[in-house]
Protein backbone atom coordinates (compact mmCIF):
# COMPACT_ATOMS: atom_id res chain seq x y z
CA UNK A 1 0.00 0.00 0.00
CA UNK A 2 1.21 3.61 -0.80
CA UNK A 3 1.42 6.48 1.80
CA UNK A 4 -1.83 7.95 0.72
CA UNK A 5 -3.75 4.51 0.10
CA UNK A 6 -2.90 4.07 4.42
CA UNK A 7 -4.73 7.31 4.84
CA UNK A 8 -7.60 6.75 2.95
CA UNK A 9 -8.22 3.99 4.62
CA UNK A 10 -7.13 5.24 8.26
CA UNK A 11 -9.95 7.91 6.94
CA UNK A 12 -12.59 5.97 5.89
CA UNK A 13 -12.16 3.74 9.31
CA UNK A 14 -12.12 6.48 11.75
CA UNK A 15 -15.50 8.06 10.39
CA UNK A 16 -16.76 4.81 11.29
CA UNK A 17 -16.06 5.25 15.07
CA UNK A 18 -18.74 6.97 16.56
CA UNK A 19 -19.38 7.96 18.99
CA UNK A 20 -16.45 7.94 20.72
CA UNK A 21 -14.78 8.23 24.10
CA UNK A 22 -11.87 6.79 26.32
CA UNK A 23 -11.81 5.84 29.52
CA UNK A 24 -13.99 3.39 31.24
CA UNK A 25 -17.81 3.03 32.88
CA UNK A 26 -18.82 1.31 36.54
CA UNK A 27 -22.05 1.29 38.33
CA UNK A 28 -21.88 3.40 41.94
CA UNK A 29 -24.40 3.37 44.54
CA UNK A 30 -25.64 6.99 45.87
CA UNK A 31 -27.81 8.13 48.07
CA UNK A 32 -30.38 10.59 47.23
CA UNK A 33 -31.56 14.14 49.19
CA UNK A 34 -35.08 13.19 49.42
CA UNK A 35 -37.00 12.74 52.52
CA UNK A 36 -38.11 9.18 53.72
CA UNK A 37 -36.59 7.52 51.12
CA UNK A 38 -36.75 3.76 51.32
CA UNK A 39 -34.17 3.11 48.87
CA UNK A 40 -31.80 4.88 51.13
CA UNK A 41 -33.50 3.78 54.65
CA UNK A 42 -32.66 0.62 53.47
CA UNK A 43 -28.95 1.22 52.63
CA UNK A 44 -29.86 -0.40 49.04
CA UNK A 45 -29.12 3.10 47.55
CA UNK A 46 -29.93 4.03 43.76
CA UNK A 47 -27.69 3.30 40.79
CA UNK A 48 -25.44 5.61 39.07
CA UNK A 49 -22.95 5.82 36.50
CA UNK A 50 -19.71 7.03 36.60
CA UNK A 51 -17.05 7.12 33.63
CA UNK A 52 -13.98 7.60 34.85
CA UNK A 53 -11.10 9.00 32.66
CA UNK A 54 -7.23 10.21 32.68
CA UNK A 55 -6.96 13.96 31.51
CA UNK A 56 -3.75 15.50 31.62
CA UNK A 57 -2.40 12.44 33.66
CA UNK A 58 -4.84 12.70 36.05
CA UNK A 59 -7.74 10.89 37.01
CA UNK A 60 -11.24 11.97 37.04
CA UNK A 61 -14.74 11.18 36.87
CA UNK A 62 -18.16 12.61 35.22
CA UNK A 63 -21.49 11.21 35.65
CA UNK A 64 -23.38 9.17 33.18
CA UNK A 65 -26.95 9.87 33.08
CA UNK A 66 -28.84 6.32 32.70
CA UNK A 67 -30.63 6.89 29.42
CA UNK A 68 -26.97 7.82 27.92
CA UNK A 69 -25.21 4.72 29.24
CA UNK A 70 -25.79 2.24 25.78
CA UNK A 71 -24.16 5.58 23.97
CA UNK A 72 -21.54 5.71 26.37
CA UNK A 73 -20.43 1.65 26.48
CA UNK A 74 -20.36 2.03 23.07
CA UNK A 75 -18.01 5.06 22.61
CA UNK A 76 -15.67 3.16 24.78
CA UNK A 77 -15.64 0.36 22.45
CA UNK A 78 -15.10 2.85 19.96
CA UNK A 79 -11.75 4.33 21.89
CA UNK A 80 -10.66 0.85 21.97
CA UNK A 81 -11.08 -0.06 18.61
CA UNK A 82 -9.70 3.25 17.80
CA UNK A 83 -6.19 2.53 19.12
CA UNK A 84 -6.06 -0.72 17.27
CA UNK A 85 -6.27 1.10 14.56
CA UNK A 86 -3.87 3.37 15.45
CA UNK A 87 -1.34 0.45 15.77
CA UNK A 88 -2.00 -0.98 12.94
CA UNK A 89 -1.56 2.28 10.26
CA UNK A 90 1.35 3.21 11.95
CA UNK A 91 3.01 -0.47 11.16
CA UNK A 92 1.24 0.19 7.38
CA UNK A 93 2.74 3.52 6.98
CA UNK A 94 6.19 2.20 8.10
CA UNK A 95 5.70 -0.29 5.88
CA UNK A 96 4.59 1.74 2.73
CA UNK A 97 7.81 3.79 3.22
CA UNK A 98 9.88 0.74 2.96
CA UNK A 99 8.48 -0.26 -0.08
CA UNK A 100 9.38 2.47 -1.81
ZN1 LIG B 1 -32.86 7.64 47.97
Amino acid sequence: MREDEVRAKWLEEVANLWPIAKGSVREVKKKCNRKGCKLCASGEKHTAWLMTFYQDGEQSSCHVPTPLLATVKAALENGRKLETLMVQTGLELIKSAKEK
